[in-house]
């Protein structure tokens, strides 16, 4: 492959055993790693950080990778070497990532070839690391599991983060009617300037009935829900008729009443982006670089940690004051 990086060792946070945050140690010794046949190697300028990061090192989720790892799948960065069978990428291209092979918290990462995207000019390395689960997510959600259609309602409940506001900036460039929530003023700022055409507080104790009241009758035809367990029992009561809820974030078990979805002939809906086949996870790619080139898709930073502060980063992600945006980590 071709290299140039002229150190061999880097930073990167490594895990060496499932627990609280606590258990995410940087280390600068770290070997940086080589870019196998179909691989890159990435100098990290940025790297995203999505919930589910927690939830893996806290070891309580199916998916649990060999210790020691580092953790983080959404890099933005420079390309500082090709392995031998790559022709799409060169050293130097400015791209981002919905997957990495050796983590991303850490100053280079490797990746699969297939899981790297160039990265326009129009966005900055920030962005560019808010763009890989929260964008595949939402248009996962939206349109291969939801198929919504132009002309319909929205709702995106918890529309301030990284999944929410992907999903307000795609359901409003593909024509649907956008409601979106946020538990704080400026989070609901946020949400309004990224295609929702209307806002609720979710911490407000009355919202629901306001969303009713804004509704009427008719309710809403989907619903993005972030936060599941706490959400599912009165989202069915704000769907239209054969409305559909997307589960896509839960922290727990939950009651419903199941004749709300039998009135209505509604759906509910899993998505897990881990389950997209790789030409889904290609159809997602083509609608959302087509999304930056027409200037609609613009990934919005909230909270950014440097990379020696994962700690307080994987903390405030789940015990949240507000979210305005994606959270990064900056190597
Ligand atoms: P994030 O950036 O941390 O955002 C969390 C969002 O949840 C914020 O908008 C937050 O709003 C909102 N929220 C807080 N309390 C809420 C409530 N009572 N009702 C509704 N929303 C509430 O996280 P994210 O990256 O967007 O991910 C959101 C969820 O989706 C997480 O649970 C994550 O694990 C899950 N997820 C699932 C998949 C999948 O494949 N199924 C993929 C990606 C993410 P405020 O902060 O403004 O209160």
């Amino acid at each position: 492959m071709a290299m140039a990086a002229t150190r061999s060792v880097m930073r990167a946070v490594r895990v060496f055993e499932f627990g609280g945050p606590e258990v995410l140690q940087l280390q600068s010794d770290v070997p940086i790693p080589d870019p196998k046949e179909n691989q890159v190697l990435i100098k990290v300028h940025a790297c995203g950080v999505n919930p589910v990061e927690t939830y893996i090192r806290s070891g309580n989720y199916a998916r649990k990778p060999a210790l020691p790892y580092t953790p983080g799948s959404d890099v933005a960065g420079v390309i500082e070497g090709v392995g031998q069978r790559v022709a799409a990428f060169k050293k130097g291209d400015r791209v981002f990532t919905i997957g990495t092979i050796s983590g991303g918290y850490a100053d280079y990462a490797v990746a699969a070839a297939n899981s790297v995207f160039p990265l326009s000019d129009e966005l900055d390395f920030r962005q560019g690391a808010a763009i890989g689960i929260p964008y595949f997510t939402a248009y996962r959600a939206l349109f291969q599991k939801g198929r919504a259609q132009a002309g319909e309602s929205v709702l995106v409940q918890g529309a301030s983060g990284g999944v929410g506001i992907a999903a307000c900036q795609l359901a409003r460039a593909r024509g649907l009617t956008v409601l979106g929530t946020a538990g704080t003023e400026e989070g609901m700022k946020v949400v309004l300037r990224n295609g929702a055409h209307k806002v609720f507080n979710h911490r407000e104790a009355n919202y629901v009935d306001k969303i009713k009241e804004y509704t009427g009758a008719e309710g809403v035809d989907i619903i993005i829900e972030m936060l599941s367990n706490i959400n599912l029992a009165t989202d069915l009561q704000l769907l239209s008729r054969a409305g559909r809820v997307m589960v896509v974030g839960s922290r727990g078990p939950t009651e419903i009443n199941p004749r709300d979805a039998m009135s209505k002939e509604s759906s509910i809906i899993g998505v897990s982006l881990f389950l997209a086949t790789e030409e889904e996870r290609r159809e997602c790619a083509t609608a959302l670089l087509d999304g930056v080139a027409a200037g609609w898709l613009r990934p919005v930073v909230g909270a950014e940690y440097p990379l020696e502060k994962a700690v307080e980063a994987h903390e405030d992600i789940i015990h949240s004051s507000g979210a305005r945006g994606k959270m990064v980590l900056l190597p």
